[in-house]
């Protein structure tokens, strides 16, 4: 999803990858594209103005950590930005705390999920909340919109309220708040009427449902496959029925970004949950860490980047540098970087996160460099002598014997360790050539 969205900002960062510093004209010539970008991927005008400005004065000036590039970076400034908009790291679960049965009211338009929804709802507070939940369909627009409700509720076991032919909506919620006293439900989940669009006689029946049932939540739930009409709709019903949160629907589809990107904005509720899926179990809490990485689709430079500010501490990499200008590199400080490698994911997650890694990650599985490999080398080379870590050169035939047995490993993988080690100690001494290394993502990046 959002692919227009990823291969503009995936262009601008490769041409910014590999610079010395993040100056201004730089963050300027991404946030122009990042702009375009956003305004392509549908989202609001206001949004897209909000989002840049922030992104620019956080950006400008930035500091860049050692280990990363300037473009990784910008990726994770305009990542954070996108998580924040998103809602930020809280996750926003449904608030049921009033006196039971607690209401929650379901509103969107015709067709955007809602009745899929308010079941999956009443499943998941069946079984992730151990709530007794119930359900009544107040959609007498649509014809066995009511039938489709109880046939869900069988499914996914919970009650749904019996169906009294032509009762009103008004009367329906009022008998469901009734029968849900009765029976002793936590949660009534009233599934409302849509309609194809926004109209008046819905907002009015959504402002006479509301009063009535004086629900804890009201969800919307909008359909993100429908860009900048999601947005529109968000609007409508901001300003008649006072919103809880919004519940995107669709999103296993090929959704634009733009729906996500201002539906927190628009209506300044939280997305407190994703549809992925028409099965009766496909609903996430909204993550909004996940979402801005699909949006971004940098594979995922973000995490990487934090990664690198933990894994590898500046120190470590700073004493490994200077170690390294000096020409020495040491099967202890081939070791060191294993480990770094597998702290930051294992080879895999390490090629992954870096853009255009794919090829390289591919490459490396077909010549058998997996994790297991990282694992082996690091036994191979504690099976080494302190003495031979120090000076490689030691290992004729019959120490790599033994080293071999040691590890659990074929003399084979011994040569293969003590060749990478050649070649990258090769590779440092050309690095000094070129004027000093710049933290261990410059090996990489
Ligand atoms: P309503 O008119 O708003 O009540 O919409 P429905 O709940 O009847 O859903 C309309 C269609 O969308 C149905 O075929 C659902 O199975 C489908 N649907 C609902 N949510 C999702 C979702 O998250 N992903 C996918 N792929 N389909 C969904």
């Amino acid at each position: 999803m959002f692919d227009n969205l990823s291969d503009r900002l995936g262009n601008v960062f490769d041409r910014l990858k590999g610079r010395g510093s993040l100056n201004e004209g730089d963050v300027r010539e991404a946030m122009r594209e990042v702009r375009i970008a956003l305004l392509e991927a549908d989202v609001a005008l206001p949004v897209v103005r909000r989002f840049v400005d922030a992104v620019t004065e956080k950006a400008i000036g930035s500091e860049v950590l050692k280990s990363v590039t300037p473009g990784q970076q910008v990726v994770k400034i305009v990542n954070d930005e996108l998580v924040d908009m998103l809602g930020g790291e809280k996750v926003e679960g449904l608030n049921l705390n009033a006196k039971p049965p607690v209401v929650i009211m379901m509103v969107g338009l015709q067709g955007s999920g809602k009745t899929t929804t308010t079941a999956k709802l009443g499943k998941l507070l069946r079984e992730k909340h151990g709530k007794k939940a119930m359900m009544a369909s107040l959609d007498v627009n649509r014809p066995a919109a009511q039938e489709q409700l109880k046939i869900l509720g069988e499914q996914v076991d919970v009650a749904t309220l019996p169906i009294v032919p032509g009762q009103q909506p008004l009367d329906i919620a009022r008998r469901a708040m009734e029968s849900a006293k009765l029976q002793a439900a936590d949660v009534l989940l009233l599934d409302t009427a849509g309609r194809l669009h926004v109209d008046e006689a819905l907002m009015a029946e959504m402002k006479a449902i509301n009063s009535v049932s004086t629900p804890t939540e009201v969800l919307l739930v909008v359909d993100s496959l429908t860009g900048q009409d999601a947005v529109n709709v968000a609007q409508s019903f901001t300003g008649e029925v006072p919103l809880t949160g919004v519940v995107l629907t669709r999103m296993d589809g090929d959704a634009r970004g733009g729906a996500a990107l201002s539906m927190r904005y628009v209506t300044g509720k939280p997305i407190k949950f994703a549809g992925t899926g028409e099965k009766l179990d496909a609903i996430e809490a909204f993550d909004p860490n996940r979402v801005a990485g699909r949006i971004l689709g940098m594979g995922d430079v973000v995490s990487l980047v934090e990664k690198a500010a933990t894994a590898i501490k500046e120190e470590e990499a700073e004493a490994l540098a200077k170690k390294m200008a000096k020409g020495e590199f040491d099967l202890d400080d081939l070791r060191m970087q294993l480990k770094q490698m597998q702290n930051m994911g294992g080879l895999g997650a390490l090629a992954g996160m870096m853009p255009g890694m794919k090829k390289a990650k591919a490459a490396m599985q077909q010549s058998g460099m997996d994790d297991k490999v990282l694992i082996h080398m690091d036994a191979i080379i504690g099976s080494m002598t302190p003495k031979e870590r120090k000076m490689p050169k030691l290992l004729n035939a019959k120490r790599k014997k033994r080293v071999a047995a040691g590890s659990g490993t074929q003399v084979q993988e011994v040569n293969k360790v003590l060749k990478m080690h050649q070649e990258m100690a090769k590779a440092m001494k050309q690095i000094k050539k070129m004027g000093g290394l710049k933290g261990l993502g410059a090996l990489f990046g």
